[in-house]
């Protein structure tokens, strides 16, 4: 296939790798990052989509996917998709969904999770939302650069699983993280602890397989000394977006919220930025309850 890909950093730049080793023509476009090689450079982002097949998107957040769009859906093929892999709002996935679908284009809402090792490895999870064609025209390329993709529902449904799932994460870590500081207090080993809560009922994948304490159960981030991994201001980011999403939907979610704003606190006044969302494990560690 013919693929403009537009947004080409830690994400996207392995995404298009995987593209051009399998084959397909890749053609690249971003304001500071270079083309994998193999990859033709586009010096404008409808040039990259003009022509394309699919045209897929690694961008920061709504806004600039918005503006993106605005951009390429006038340049692209008719019948060609547009296929959104940022992690953005639920409103701007609808929004550049509908922007696609006036112009006889197909579109996809696709987040990814499996981060940059998946992105790099071609093991990313795809959520996806939007129609049953679009899915079909971007399916061979979801096998090539991850080893899932399940198609969620209508426009937005991509964007609406991934949000949800990570509210759960950012919860559930936090909640890992202050038992794990209170059992510290009570004098509980943590190898212990983990002994017990990862076979009883408060096991969560956070324990069981992303243990934010560092020795203990199998390797993470916390093993190496709270590098990211999944950094603490990407999930800000998400639960960010899953508060906004509550609010437009109004939807009740008080833990999402104390999560968000926890992770404000630590990402912008304490020091989360640059480490991994693990690191609230020593946060909780070196405070006392007020
Ligand atoms: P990144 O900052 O490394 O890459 C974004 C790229 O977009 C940059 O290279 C930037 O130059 C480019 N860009 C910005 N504006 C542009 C424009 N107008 N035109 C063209 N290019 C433009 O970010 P990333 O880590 O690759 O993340 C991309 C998306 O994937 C985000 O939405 C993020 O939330 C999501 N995501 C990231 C991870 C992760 O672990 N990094 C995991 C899952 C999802």
């Amino acid at each position: 296939m013919k693929i403009g890909f537009i947004g080409l950093g830690n994400m996207g730049g392995p995404m298009a790798a995987n593209l051009v080793r399998a084959g397909h023509q890749v053609v690249g476009f971003d304001l500071a990052a270079a083309p994998p090689a193999g990859a033709a450079r586009a010096t404008t982002a409808a040039e990259a989509a003009s022509g394309a097949d699919v045209v897929i998107t690694m961008l920061p957040n709504g806004a600039i996917l918005r503006a993106v769009a605005a951009e390429v859906v006038p340049a692209m093929a008719p019948g060609a998709v547009l296929c959104d892999c940022s992690t953005v709002d639920v409103e701007s996935a609808r929004a550049v969904a509908e922007m696609a679908g006036a112009a006889g284009l197909g579109a996809l809402d696709a987040p990814v999770s499996g981060g940059v090792g998946g992105a790099t490895a071609g093991t990313l999870t795809f959520m996806v939302g939007g129609t049953d064609a679009a899915f079909a025209t971007v399916a061979p390329l979801f096998e090539i650069m991850g080893q899932k993709a399940v198609h969620c529902g209508a426009a937005g449904a991509g964007q609406a699983a991934k949000i949800c799932n990570n509210m759960i994460l950012g919860v559930t870590m936090i909640a890992t993280c202050e038992a794990f500081a209170l059992a510290d207090k009570l004098g509980l080993d943590r190898q212990k602890m983990f002994d017990v809560v990862s076979t009883s009922s408060g096991y969560s994948w956070t324990m069981n397989a992303y243990c934010p304490a560092p020795g203990v159960g199998p390797t993470s981030p916390a093993d190496n000394g709270y590098k990211p991994g999944f950094a603490a201001e990407l999930m800000l980011k998400d639960l960010r977006l899953s508060q906004q999403a509550a609010e437009a939907a109004d939807a009740d979610t008080p833990m999402g919220q104390m999560a968000a704003a926890l992770y404000g606190r630590f990402v912008e006044e304490e020091d989360g930025r640059g480490r991994d969302f693990s690191a609230m494990l020593p946060r909780f560690e070196a405070r006392g309850r007020t």
